[in-house]
């Protein structure tokens, strides 16, 4: 497109709140046979609210809600941040007898897995299955039954390890947006197909998928992973969009021929992106694809 075209699409893009970084993303958008979406905050509206918490063993409510707390708060996980302030409001609900939270020592992140740390002489795992898995933590069937009925359901759950032992167990629930099986509906009738990419677990993202009519899942992946992803597919001669909000999407929002980021989003996306959707809404993927398509069919 001659500069003059991109300078046009991009201001009519802007006004629209959809901001186009560079020529080179208007001129890709338009061949796009596929998009990616990342499932939290992208597909999701990337609030989560806890609906139910369990105990699995001889903890008390108190000690898993302040053992909990302790790790989860430093963490900047979505999830993290739902379950600390569940976790609080029970606290109190069960009239926990020291104010103070307790302090953490050792804390450790493991991506797409969940976080650790010491609290007091007792070492704490937050997160999922996989976690426990690699922590060598037994899960017996009752915990694997909750997270199952759980899962099916769209639910992510959050279980927690005190000494090696699963003491109890967050079902979390973060709702689709609402515009969401719309477009993913538009798309097809555009012939744009789609995929969804996350580090969550393949039954929750399957439900997600089931939900908005996504054709492809591709669950239980890292950073690293979701860029692979991107990348087979341009192997097969496809171009390829990425829609992403966080630092885990950063690389496959790179790689793909069209990164698109959440306004909403972490700085880090927003940097990665070639597109920025400002308003949050999906709605808008359709609306940078348009706009290149309009470009293009001017030019030529
Ligand atoms: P997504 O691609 O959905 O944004 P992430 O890669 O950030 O997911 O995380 C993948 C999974 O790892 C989460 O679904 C959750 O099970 C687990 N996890 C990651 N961080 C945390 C945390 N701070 N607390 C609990 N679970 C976590
Ligand atoms: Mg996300």
């Amino acid at each position: 497109a001659t500069p003059t075209a991109v300078m046009v699409a991009s201001g009519m893009g802007a006004s629209q709140g959809v901001l186009i970084k560079g020529g080179d993303a208007l001129e890709k958008a338009h061949k796009v046979k596929t998009v990616v979406f990342d499932k939290t905050g992208t597909l999701t509206i990337g609030k989560p609210e806890v609906v139910s918490a369990v105990l699995f063993s001889e903890f008390s409510m108190e000690e898993l809600c302040d053992t909990t707390i302790a790790v989860e708060v430093s963490s900047e996980h979505p999830l993290a941040k739902a379950v600390v302030a569940h976790a609080k409001r029970l606290r109190q609900k069960f009239g926990s007898s020291t104010v103070e939270v307790p302090d953490v020592d050792d804390f450790e992140v493991h991506m797409g897995a969940g976080v650790s740390g010491k609290v007091g002489h007792r070492t704490i795992l937050v997160g999922n299955k996989r976690l426990m898995h690699a922590c060598n933590v037994p899960v017996c069937s009752e915990v694997e039954k909750y997270i199952s009925e759980n899962e099916i359901q769209a639910r992510t759950c959050v279980l927690v390890a005190i000494d090696g032992k699963i003491a109890g167990a967050f079902s979390v629930t973060d709702p689709v947006k609402p515009e969401a099986k719309r477009v993913i509906s538009f798309l097809h009738s555009m012939g744009i197909s789609s995929i969804i990419v996350t580090g969550d677990n393949r039954a929750t993202a399957t439900a997600i998928a089931n939900e908005v009519g996504i054709d492809e899942v591709f669950a239980e992946t890292d950073p690293v992973g979701k860029a692979n992803k991107v990348k087979d597919l341009q192997m097969k001669g496809m171009t390829v969009a990425m829609v992403g909000d966080g630092i885990n999407d950063s690389p496959a929002l790179v790689a793909a021929d069209v990164g698109m980021a959440i306004g909403a989003g972490t700085d880090i996306a927003i940097e990665a992106a070639d597109i920025v959707l400002v308003k949050s809404s999906l709605e808008d993927v359709i609306t940078a694809i348009d706009l290149s398509r309009k470009t293009m069919s001017r030019i030529r």
